[in-house]
């Protein structure tokens, strides 16, 4: 699939996946809807489903809009029926949802909100974390402990590493501030804060990175290395306690 982010609100992305083969378009959390409107009638292209995250109104805004302009399906959790208007495709755990030549497979990834879900895209290579995953970063505990968020994380974690992070928010430079205070020293998060600002001075998206890149320099997807545990003072402890001290550090940040 070739994949288009539009930026939208403050600081959300909106993606399209267009399948080049059919020419099918799906779009991933609409925080509203005109840029995507603008971005597809520009190319002359129609919109076949919705695939939402979670349930946020910066993740959902431009649902019903959408949905009555090209009639297409919303694809989100199935117990979020009652908080995400309008579902038409249900999904959950290893549901697979077939997509023009793409089979796209859901990872629920509960802790910033109970109904989270993550879309991978495994042929393409691509993951559309909502606000579960950040580049150097991850979401807040809204609805979940962080032993979940840490489990959730696990799991996207065991993807590819090739695999493509696509987040639904541009946090990365407060992100790299943040994953500096715990790493200071780590060569990969020092070139990696670089770049970011780089590209954020020139206006560009940080996104998506890599899975390889998030692993050698995301704190959150680091509390089990040794390295993490030390810079903490929690050497020995689990990673799942570890996750949760690097998360509250971060919320004080
Ligand atoms: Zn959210
Ligand atoms: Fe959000």
């Amino acid at each position: 699939m070739d994949i288009v982010i539009l930026p939208a609100l403050s600081d959300n992305y909106i993606y399209l996946a267009r399948d080049p083969a059919s020419g099918a378009v799906l779009v991933v959390d609409p925080a509203e809807a005109a840029p995507v409107t603008e971005a597809l009638t520009a190319r002359g292209w129609r919109l076949d489903a919705i695939l939402n995250t979670h349930h946020h109104g910066d993740h959902i805004g431009g649902n019903a809009a959408l949905k009555s302009r090209y009639g297409c399906p919303v694809v989100a959790f199935h117990g979020d029926r009652g908080r995400i208007p309008g579902i038409d495709i249900a999904v959950g755990e290893g549901s697979s949802y077939k997509f023009g030549s793409e089979m796209i497979s859901v990872i629920e990834t509960p802790g910033h909100t109970s109904g989270h879900i993550a879309f991978h895209l495994p042929a393409t290579g691509a993951l559309f974390c909502g606000d579960t995953l950040f580049s150097l970063g991850c979401g807040r505990l809204f609805e979940g402990s962080a032993a979940e968020m840490w489990a959730s994380l696990c799991k996207l974690r065991a993807l590819p590493e090739h695999t493509q992070i696509y987040c639904a928010h541009e946090y990365t430079l407060s992100n790299a501030r943040f994953a500096l205070s715990i790493e200071p020293e780590n060569p990969d998060l020092r070139a990696r804060a670089e770049a970011v600002r780089h590209l954020r001075d020139q206006g560009q998206p940080t996104l998506p990175s890599t899975l390889a890149q998030e692993c050698a320099t995301n704190p959150f997807l680091r509390a089990d290395q040794p390295r993490v545990a030390a810079a903490l003072d929690m050497t020995g402890a689990a990673a799942a306690e570890i996750f949760a001290e690097v998360r509250r550090r971060k919320d004080y940040f």
